[in-house]
């Protein structure tokens, strides 16, 4: 057995897209058939009181790489958009450290494959904050052009690939871009090179339209959606497999997990009538909201041999605990010169320490709108709206029963916290400006990648699905 990468792990982070808390067989779904990360879930950590610091795309992945809550990095709402849509000049500045800068600095190779959504503009895409190398789609599928577009998204220029920094196709055949990522992961994996690897894949699945393949939906119980579960499963175990003929499973930390809920199970909220397939069972709500299923979300990790098998861990964690927690697994430190929001959780990766984490914030763009603690979650506001309502969420966390008047001290002790984090990072209902906030990265003169051209020979002039989401 070979141990490329020497004492220092090598790592592999899977980031889905609008993956919700129940579409996994390890999570309860009957509807998804996914037996490679139900294994992968049993050969190592599940998590169940995970949370993404947003439950939309831009802030939730940027508040992944960095380790800080959207707001502190200027990254809860782009110029009153909640997420960043094509040509904007906005995006993750280079004064940000992220997970593959600071493996970079220490000698790792990094490739990032599939969507980036912190920022389109070449000032802000993945070369510029520490992957050697990038291929996929710089922000969401359904930002291209589509048939029917919302009257407010009819301007959407053709959707790009990337490699590197280069538009290499417009409009891609989306059905096959999985097995594209999965063929440009597994060229990475195997290179001849000495050095320890992190590899983050970042899938288009199963955020809306979804396209799969014939194979895929013949396969599925759930139609387009549970083929694209699938095709999740499949590319984890083509993943899996290329690590074990390697050699290199027992020093490689597999993570995965996804960007916020899913829609759920109703019809997408442009586009078409049909189910969309999706579930955040048993949590209550949905992407884009701060009930449980908008940021609570499917994580597991594996590391053989180091994190042990078959462990449910219940403890309270976040997304943003990856990147202080990888760096020091890598023997690597962040700088001090930015305070982060997250903390090294190592220990409870590989020897079952209780979590250190004891609070976590839950924003909508710049607003706060819940915090929780171990066991109660109290909601302080819902869009402009106050919004009152405490949960014990070790017993209800499908948030049914209001129980704030039985709860004085609770209520009390977690406003106090709602405090201090505003006081930190802002509140813009409540016109409190955060004291540790920084700002968003602007360019001057920012333009799409793209422009549509009649003449141009795309491989998909128009998708034909409507739906948006
Ligand atoms: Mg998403």
């Amino acid at each position: 057995m070979t141990t490329r990468g020497g004492s220092r792990p090598n790592i592999v982070l899977i980031n889905c897209d609008d993956l919700g808390y129940g579409d996994l067989g390890c999570y309860g779904s009957t509807k998804n058939a996914t037996p490679v990360l139900d294994a992968l879930a049993a050969s190592g950590m599940r998590f169940t009181t995970f949370y993404m610091a947003s439950p939309v795309c831009s802030p939730s992945r940027a508040a992944l790489l960095t380790g800080c809550y959207p707001p502190r990095i200027g990254f809860g709402s782009f110029d009153g958009l909640p997420v960043l849509f094509p040509g904007q000049g906005l995006g993750l500045p280079d004064t940000e450290e992220t997970i593959a800068t600071v493996l970079s600095r220490v000698g790792y190779r990094t490739q990032m494959v599939g969507k980036w959504h912190c920022g389109d503009q070449p000032d802000f895409l993945p070369t510029r904050h520490g992957f050697d190398h990038y291929f996929g789609l710089p922000y969401s599928n359904d930002m291209g052009r589509q048939v029917n577009p919302p009257s407010i998204l009819d301007w959407l220029p053709p959707l790009p690939l990337l490699s590197d920094e280069v538009v290499v196709e417009q409009q891609p055949n989306q059905a096959s871009l999985t097995e594209r990522y999965v063929e440009e992961c597994l060229r990475f994996l195997r290179a001849d090179d000495e050095r320890p690897f992190f590899l983050y894949l970042a899938h288009l699945y199963v955020h809306l339209p979804i396209y799969v393949t014939v194979e895929a939906l013949a396969a599925s119980r759930n139609g387009p959606y549970g083929a694209a579960v699938g095709a999740i499963d499949w590319a984890t175990g083509v993943l899996l497999d290329a690590l074990d003929e390697l050699g290199l499973r027992e020093n490689t930390i597999v993570i995965f997990t996804s960007d916020n809920g899913s829609l759920g199970d109703a019809a997408p909220p442009w586009g078409s009538t049909t189910s969309v397939g999706g579930s955040n069972l048993p949590l209550r709500g949905a992407k884009g909201s701060t009930w449980e299923g908008g940021l609570r979300v499917p994580a597991i990790v594996s590391w053989p041999g180091t994190v042990p098998r078959g462990v449910v861990n219940d403890d309270l964690h976040r997304s943003l605990d990856l990147f202080p927690t990888l760096a020091t697994l890598a023997g690597a430190t962040c700088t001090d010169e930015f305070a982060i929001d997250g903390v090294d959780v190592s220990a409870c990766w590989t020897n079952g320490a209780p979590t250190p984490v004891s609070t976590f914030a839950y924003y909508r763009q710049n607003s706060l709108e819940a915090v929780r603690d171990a066991q109660f979650k109290l909601h302080v506001a819902k869009g402009n709206e106050r919004f009152d309502a405490l949960y014990d969420l070790s017993v209800d966390p499908g948030e049914t029963v209001d129980i704030a008047l039985d709860h004085p001290a609770a209520v009390a002790s977690l406003a106090a916290v709602a405090d201090e984090v505003r006081r930190r990072l802002g509140d813009e209902r409540l016109d409190i400006v955060g004291s540790e906030c920084r700002p968003i990265g602007r360019v001057l003169n920012p333009k799409p990648l793209t422009a549509y051209d009649p003449d141009h020979p795309y491989v998909v002039a128009e998708y034909d699905l409507p739906d948006k989401g």
